[in-house]
């Protein structure tokens, strides 16, 4: 078994992150370094590492955590923002937890 991520940790509420939605198939929180007004990271609870690792039996993931954001922007009245998903070191990723990083200029509704 491979070393559990800072995700995971945070999804095991092992270490605090600033949770803006929870069902039962994500997590989003607030991003500790934002690049942006609102920076989140929308992650599944079904753990894989990343866009790589998609295969024919995991690939409704990132469709998934690409309408939870819509669904959550659309919530927030947040009409104007970017998705990203950076895949392998070399895209820039450094957490090996399927995240889509959800950024925006415009701010969270108060409370969030
Ligand atoms: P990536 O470079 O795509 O792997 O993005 C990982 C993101 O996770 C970075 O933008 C980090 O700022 C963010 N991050 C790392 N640790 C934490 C944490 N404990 N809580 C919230 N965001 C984090």
């Amino acid at each position: 078994m491979t070393e559990p991520t800072i995700f995971h940790k945070i999804l095991s509420n092992e270490i605090p992150a600033a949770v803006v939605y929870e069902d039962d198939e994500v997590l989003a929180f607030k991003d500790i370094h934002p690049k942006a007004t609102t920076h989140l990271l929308f992650i599944p609870k079904h753990f894989i590492a990343s866009i790589a690792d998609v295969t024919p039996e995991t690939a409704h993931l990132p469709g998934m955590l690409i309408l939870k954001a819509q669904k959550f922007a659309a919530e927030q009245g947040i009409a104007g923002y970017k998705l990203t998903f950076h895949v392998g070191e070399g895209g820039g990723q450094e957490v090996m937890y399927l995240h889509l990083h959800f950024l925006s200029e415009e701010t969270l509704k108060a409370g969030k």
